[in-house]
């Protein structure tokens, strides 16, 4: 028992923005934190993105999550991450990052926090390697289980994430679509759409089977890949974004991960792709907006789930 505490701690950080008041925020914290120690063997460093007040309620929840489950405080060590003074730092980037990748009927993924993980180099600068979670998660698996996944990146690997869960890619893409009906890209996973090469090389090639994008509610970041990538930097770019957008007539408006599902449809390498159970996402929008017939085909995951993840204001069930 005792060995746990000579293993190196694992680095896991929360952004944890506009908590004061908002005590439905404060309890997805709670069921968050609570579930993962819970099934921790490694000690953790949390680093907690978060304001002044957000740091203090942070606090208290952590304690008392701990005292509940009579887990032994030295496994845990907070760290505060000023999101205040990172937010001016980063403005002139994320302003031209929300022209592009924010939606005015969906005006919550505009805050700057959904941006936050590109900058995750700057933000958690001493570390190299760092799992950034959702909130609205509960745990089920053992964290370091998770974190060995850093063992298995190719060197091209920057950042790994499990795929997105609905149909969201393909509507935003369903101009492109179209227009290329051979595509790979937004298609489900399990079903090829096209075992053909024509079309575009770009995609038919490289995704075999379908591309239904990423989700960014658990990222594994390499810290020092992703401050070296010169593919990620080149997308911070007016002009990029604007020819890419085009080029894919795509209308994002889910902040990072609209980003992230852009540069894997041109540099599949950069990304790892986790297994659907560390990141089971249950939100069921679309089903009961127009993709109901093909909905499951994006959202089966037969595997045994370690994190899920109750996206869209979703309630994660007891058990
Ligand atoms: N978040 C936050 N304050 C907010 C909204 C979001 O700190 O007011 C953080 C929190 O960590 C949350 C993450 O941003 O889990 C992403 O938001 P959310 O989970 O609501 O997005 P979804 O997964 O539903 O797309
Ligand atoms: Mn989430």
């Amino acid at each position: 028992e005792n060995d746990l505490l000579y293993r190196p701690p694992l680095d896991l950080a929360f952004i944890f923005t506009h908590a004061k008041d908002n005590f439905a925020l404060q309890a997805k914290l709670r069921s968050a934190v609570g579930s993962l120690l819970q099934h921790s063997s490694a000690p953790l460093r949390l680093h907690l993105i978060t304001d002044e007040d957000g740091f203090h309620i942070a606090s208290e929840i952590i304690t008392e999550v701990q005292a509940a489950n009579q887990l032994d405080l030295r496994y845990v060590k907070l760290v505060y991450v000023s999101a205040d003074d990172f937010v001016s730092e980063i403005r002139e980037s994320v302003d031209l990052l929300r022209k592009f990748l924010t939606h005015r009927s969906n005006a919550y993924y505009s805050d700057p926090l959904f941006f936050f993980s590109f900058f995750l180099h700057r933000l958690l600068p001493g570390l190299d390697r760092v799992i950034l979670m959702d909130v609205d998660i509960k745990v089920k698996g053992d964290i370091a289980e998770l974190h060995s996944h850093f063992e298995r990146f190719s060197p091209t690997n920057v950042m790994g994430m499990a795929l997105e869960q609905t149909p969201s890619y393909r509507h935003m893409l369903s101009v492109y679509r179209k227009a290329h009906p051979n595509t790979t890209l937004g298609g489900p996973p399990t079903f090829s759409n096209s075992l053909s090469n024509a079309g575009d090389a770009r995609d038919t090639l490289v995704h075999r089977h379908g591309f239904p994008g990423y989700n960014s509610g658990v990222v594994l970041m390499d810290i020092k890949k992703l401050r070296e990538s010169k593919i990620i930097a080149s997308y911070m770019s007016h002009s990029k974004l604007t020819n890419l957008t085009q080029h894919y007539n795509f209308h994002g408006q889910l902040g990072d991960q609209d980003l992230y599902t852009l540069i894997a449809f041109d540099y599949p390498d950069v990304f790892y792709t986790l297994p659907c159970s560390w990141n089971r996402q249950l939100c069921v929008w679309w089903r009961d907006h127009g993709y109901k017939k093909i909905f499951n085909e994006y959202w089966t995951c037969n595997e045994e789930l370690k994190i899920i993840h109750g996206n869209c204001k979703t309630q994660i069930p007891e058990d």
